[in-house]
């Protein structure tokens, strides 16, 4: 069920009936793009808007299938985990450029709803939550960081009473709120941006997946029924790559989220768990993130903390995590519940760059979970590789892909272990 066609918040709340014909001819175009998420659809946009209109988008289901789709529209600031895993790779001045850069991902959202008249519920309000004083350390150095990027928005760490004013939750010690993050309705984003995409001249086919390619001084992609030569190949996959592009499908290893849906819940019961109307997730390795919707349902996610495996009852599984953190919902009605795989990398950092046997080759993989804003600024960098180059590309296509041996056998050992010591790190680094 979880690789299959999920029934989502954001296909029932869909507003953009947007559909594309699969590939039924023999292309020739400046770029192919093969995935039809955020990665495949920013990338191409931002090439879009460079002038670079000769595109083919690829599909292999319906845009929006893979994590774009089935996330939980969560707004936050940074790129990647921790900027500290990549540090031996680009040195302690690429730290503060990749740093510098890290919080720009709303305003990039913010600018193409702006710019294309995107209709998909941006709402500002983010809460980071922490359990104990550890977390509280950890979340105060946060707010120095986050103010010294964004001077726009409130920034604000509250402890004890206090933190009931961003949230209606008794669990919590202690919270960072920032103005700037929010939440947002990401198929519809996605959708919107596509519309954009195709408004510039790109063309999409659906229902089209890569069957196929052979890479050379020009590209060629085969699908069921047509091909697609390029000078220029995308691979924006994530965690449904498979094993189409082998030195990528090394390069990450899956892991899956879950989530909920309740009810439409009453004002009275949203003003409680939410007062600002807002995104929140804690800040241990493996978080509970959730957020309100427009329509007043709560959507609460998450992912099994040590021990891989996919739940039996998701929609069971999400609502006693839920309650733990509002217990007060204990009469309320869970709607829909479902989940997909997440691609990781080793340093849990995302990956681009080009293929080193083929500089004509691109690849965008490996959010680690955390993939709706950082898409968009990394797709930005991307698309300037892409197109003409640029130092911020060079330094984020400079980071090492460490392959992920024994992915194909032992995944759920590989990422039980990997969990296991993730966690434990926390400990020292301030996040449990
Ligand atoms: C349950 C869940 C919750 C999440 N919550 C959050 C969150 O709140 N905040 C956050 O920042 N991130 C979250 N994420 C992560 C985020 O959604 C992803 O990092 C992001 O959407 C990845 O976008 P993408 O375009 O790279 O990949 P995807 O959206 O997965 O798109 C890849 C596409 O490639 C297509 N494809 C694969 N193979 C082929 C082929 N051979 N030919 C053509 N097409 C192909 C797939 O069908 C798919 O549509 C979550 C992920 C999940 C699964």
């Amino acid at each position: 069920m979880i690789h299959t066609e999920a029934a989502t918040y954001y296909t029932a709340t869909k507003k953009y009936e947007l559909s594309f014909p699969s590939l039924e001819e023999d292309l020739d175009v400046d770029v192919v793009v093969i995935g039809g998420g955020f990665s495949g659809v920013n990338t191409a946009l931002e090439l879009a808007e460079k002038g670079i209109t000769n595109i083919a988008l690829l599909e292999a289901k319906h845009l929006g299938f893979g994590g774009t789709g089935r996330n939980g529209g969560q707004i936050m600031a940074g790129i990647g985990h921790d900027l500290d895993k990549v540090r031996k790779d680009v040195g302690d001045d690429g730290v503060r450029a990749i740093f510098e850069i890290s919080d720009q991902g709303a305003d990039i959202i913010q600018a193409r709803i702006d710019r294309y008249g995107i209709d998909a519920d941006f709402c500002h309000g983010y809460g980071y939550l922490g359990y104990n004083a550890r977390q509280a350390k950890t979340l105060r150095a946060w707010e120095t960081d986050f103010r010294s990027l964004n001077s726009k928005h409130e920034i604000r760490y509250v402890e004890g009473a206090e933190v009931r004013g961003i949230i209606g939750s008794e669990v919590y010690h202690c919270g960072l709120l920032h103005m700037g993050g929010g939440h947002v309705h990401s198929l519809n984003l996605l959708l919107g941006e596509a519309q954009a995409l195709v408004g510039h001249g790109a063309r999409i086919f659906e229902f089209s997946p890569a069957l196929e390619v052979s890479y050379g001084p020009r590209v060629k992609v085969r699908t069921a029924k047509g091909t697609v030569t390029a000078n220029k190949l995308l691979w924006a996959c994530d965690s449904f790559l498979n094993r189409l592009e082998p030195e990528l499908h090394r390069s990450t290893i899956n892991t899956y989220a879950f989530q909920c849906m309740t009810e439409p819940l009453s004002d009275e019961l949203i003003e409680r768990i939410s007062p600002i109307r807002g995104a929140y997730s804690d800040i241990r390795p493996v978080i509970d993130y959730f957020r309100v919707t427009r329509e007043n349902r709560l959507l609460f996610g998450a992912a099994t903390p040590l021990i891989e495996h996919i739940p039996g009852d998701l929609k069971a599984w999400n609502r006693a995590l839920m309650l733990k953190v509002f217990p007060y919902l204990s009469d309320v009605k869970i709607d829909l519940a479902w989940g997909g795989p997440m691609a990781c990398s080793p340093n849990l950092f995302p990956q681009i760059g080009s293929l080193p046997t083929h500089n004509n080759v691109f690849f965008v993989q490996g959010y680690t979970g955390f993939g709706v804003t950082p898409s968009h600024i990394i797709c930005k960098i991307l698309a300037e590789g892409m197109a003409e180059g640029s130092p911020r590309y060079d330094l984020l296509s400079s980071i090492r892909r460490a392959s992920v041996i024994g992915k194909d056998q032992i995944r759920p050992l590989i990422v039980s272990a990997g969990k296991v010591w993730h966690q434990a790190s926390g400990y020292w680094n301030g996040r449990r």
